[in-house]
């Protein structure tokens, strides 16, 4: 795979991350008052412009899992030395954790086998996995014709499984993974097509599958993308609830076609802004015509460590 994809990609997800870490879990009605068109600094962390959180962490842990290959133990051995030593992280030290993933690691780190460590209970279904998806994409986008579907579905569920074992967040990744598949495979498309397609890949392999079947009714939005386009913003959620976010991910891609605006308007949309930017920034960094700003990058903190990762993977052969 060649280097700028993936760096467009894992830049896609920092910036969209150090974009919203400032002003998360403020209500939307807060940035009607005040949008932000800016990379700013401290808000929700005593951190400065630029600082990524864990979404650019836990992606940058699996980066460099997934350049060694597939092995679950090692990726929970990752995200581990990022909660208890600050490894892949900008500041030293892991903040911004999500619950759902503190507990799995936790679990782990306790002795629970690595795809047994995520709790299956419904209310482990935030968007904890979601967030560092685009290495696993990356992983399956080089493998596209040795892969069977049902083994891509396989490595986007037990990325998954790890920290969220619940079905519902099994299928967001599914949805997810085969959108960001589709945008990768296909740059020509518009990306309503491309999210069009991966969704409807996704739906008729868990239409057939009584486990994952039922899931489908939460994420109806995603199968009927015209209604969605035309959906007021006040009436997008935007919580960390895996649901939502994939929800307003897709809307904020879906209605503006400029990437940097795209990004702002995720940050826009309120509650957990970072996360949301930074997924819809992994999207649009896969296809290769994205260009992002040039300031906003300058402005990433320890941006040597983000390309260390990026540049260990483009010498893997698990990336090439
Ligand atoms: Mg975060």
């Amino acid at each position: 795979m060649n280097h700028k994809l993936i760096k467009n990609t894992i830049y896609g997800v920092a910036i969209g991350d150090a974009l919203g870490m400032p002003h998360q879990f403020l209500p939307p009605q807060e940035f009607d008052k005040q949008p932000v068109t800016e990379m700013t600094g401290y808000g929700a962390f005593s951190y400065p412009a630029g600082t990524w959180s864990d979404d650019t962490s836990l992606t940058l842990a699996l980066l460099d899992s997934l350049s060694q290959g597939v092995n679950y133990t090692q990726i929970m051995q990752a995200f581990a030395n990022w909660y208890q030593l600050g490894k892949y992280t900008p500041t030293g030290i892991a903040f911004d954790i999500g619950a759902g993933t503190a507990e799995a690691i936790k679990t782990f780190l306790a002795g629970t086998l690595a795809l047994a460590a995520g709790s299956s209970k419904v209310t482990n279904n935030g968007n904890g996995a979601l967030m560092r998806l685009a290495p696993v994409v990356l992983y399956l986008a080089n493998r596209d014709d040795t892969l069977s579907l049902a083994e891509q579905f396989e490595i986007l569920h037990n990325t998954t499984r790890l920290t969220h074992g619940h079905v519902r967040a099994l299928v967001a990744s599914g949805l997810l993974g085969m959108a960001m598949l589709t945008v990768q495979r296909h740059p020509e498309w518009p990306l309503r097509r491309a999210l069009t397609t991966g969704f409807q890949i996704a739906r008729d392999y868990y239409q057939n599958q009584p486990a994952f079947q039922s899931e489908l009714i939460d994420f109806k939005p995603l199968f009927h993308l015209e209604q969605l386009i035309n959906t007021n913003r006040n009436d997008i959620p935007s919580s960390g609830y895996v649901v939502d976010t994939l929800i307003a991910v897709s809307w904020c891609l879906l209605t503006e076609p400029n990437p940097n605006a795209c990004l702002l308007k995720a940050v826009n949309l309120g509650e957990d802004t970072d996360t949301i930017a930074a997924i819809t920034g992994g999207v649009l960094g896969l296809n290769p015509a994205t260009h992002f700003s040039h300031s906003w990058l300058s402005q990433l903190k320890d941006r040597a460590q983000i390309d260390y990762y990026i540049h260990q993977a483009t010498e893997s052969a698990n990336f090439n």
